[in-house]
């Protein structure tokens, strides 16, 4: 079918392992699909640290997450990677031919010669409200995410969190959906003190409102999400009628279907046959950073960088059978210049 993308490489998680696997394919001819279940690259330094200065990347003497991730992303534009955001790799199988297919959460395909999984801690999942019938309105009056913020013009909302996503959806809602209630366990918020500010400002002047309390029962009426229970700091719990529930209570990390694809699988990360190649049970697919281990494994930026290195080598012969490939100095070399296009 036309739909399928035929690739030499796909590479799932674009933390910065995965970002650095496509320039060490691309110095070898190797085109790459990048595949992320975040809607922005740079994995945990940017999920979890983007901020925070980091100190042991070789020659970078101080760095942020999020300044190591652009970096990465112009050292790697010579290589015009695809990126393939907001879907989880959910299918790897193997085709009779020897390449696998794989599928993505939104339905995209692929058919592959190599898979580099660099999946870090596994892919980042919204922590769910866990109230008894909840789910049966997920993605209909609960959502986890905002796709589309129009969707919630003239609704009455309730956005549970106190982090800087609850705190920017409830300001940028407010004066768009017809009510907006911010409910947070407690008064101390985890967000940016600006933002914070203006959600106060707002409730004074009654442009959005603030409950101190936690969900923790649900009303339906006609099989829709009618009220949400709600039991405050006095451990009085009240009735609050809504029309949507934003619940932004954080990321973490699951394996996920990961665990399915026939990988041997050791403490929750993917065991590599050898430190030569970095590849796994399964001929064609490689693990590389902290998703991978093997003895003396160190799970540190630095030794990803390093596997996907040898990755890439060890890869090359499933996509050139014939060609013979050698390591050259990106200093010296015309043919990488020629790659990298500083000629
Ligand atoms: P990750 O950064 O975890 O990225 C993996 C990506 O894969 C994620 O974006 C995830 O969404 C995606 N993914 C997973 N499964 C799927 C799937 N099925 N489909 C689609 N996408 C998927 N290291 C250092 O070297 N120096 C430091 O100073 C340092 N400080 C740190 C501070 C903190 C607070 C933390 C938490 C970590 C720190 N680390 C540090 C560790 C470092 O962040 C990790 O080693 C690094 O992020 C690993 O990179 P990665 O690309 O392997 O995985």
């Amino acid at each position: 079918p036309s739909n399928v993308i035929e690739a030499d490489a796909v590479i799932v998680g674009a933390g910065p392992v995965g970002l650095f696997q496509v320039f060490e394919l691309g110095l070898l001819e190797i085109k790459a699909h990048v595949i992320d279940s975040l809607p922005v690259v740079g994995g945990q330094c940017v999920e979890l640290y983007p901020d925070k200065p980091i100190y042991d990347i070789p020659a970078v003497p101080v760095c942020t997450g999020q300044e190591l991730t652009d970096n990465l992303l112009k050292q790697i534009e010579p290589f015009e990677p695809t990126f393939h955001l907001n879907q989880e790799v959910t299918l790897v199988q193997r085709r009779a031919d020897g390449r696998f297919d794989l599928e993505t959460s939104l339905g995209t395909k692929f058919i592959t010669k190599t898979i580099f999984i660099a999946a870090g801690v596994g892919s980042f999942q919204p922590r769910t409200l866990k109230v008894d019938g909840i789910e049966a309105f997920e993605g209909s009056q609960v959502f986890y995410r905002v796709k589309d913020p129009s969707r919630f013009e003239g609704r009455n909302l309730v956005i549970c969190g106190g982090g800087d996503s609850a705190l920017d959806w409830a300001l940028a809602l407010a004066g768009k959906a017809e009510s907006v209630i911010l409910l947070h366990r407690r008064e101390d918020f985890r967000a940016a003190p600006a933002s914070v500010a203006k959600m106060k400002e707002m409730c004074d002047n009654y442009e959005m409102q603030l409950i101190i309390g936690q969900v923790t029962g649900i009303e339906t009426k006609d099989d829709k999400l009618a009220e949400i229970k709600v039991t405050g700091a006095d451990g009085v719990t009240r009735r609050l009628p809504l029309d949507d529930l934003l619940v932004f209570f954080g990321l973490s990390p699951k394996l996920g279907p990961i665990a399915d694809w026939g990988l041997e699988i050791e403490r929750k990360q993917l065991k590599v046959m050898d430190t030569e190649k970095f590849e796994t049970n399964v001929p064609g697919i490689f693990a590389v950073g902290d998703i991978n281990t093997y003895p003396g494994k160190k799970k540190l930026i630095l030794s990803g960088f390093h596997e996907a290195a040898l990755a890439a080598f060890g890869a090359a012969p499933y996509i050139f059978p014939e060609k013979k490939i050698h390591m050259q100095y990106t200093t010296t070399s015309p043919k990488l210049h020629k790659i990298l296009g500083v000629e």
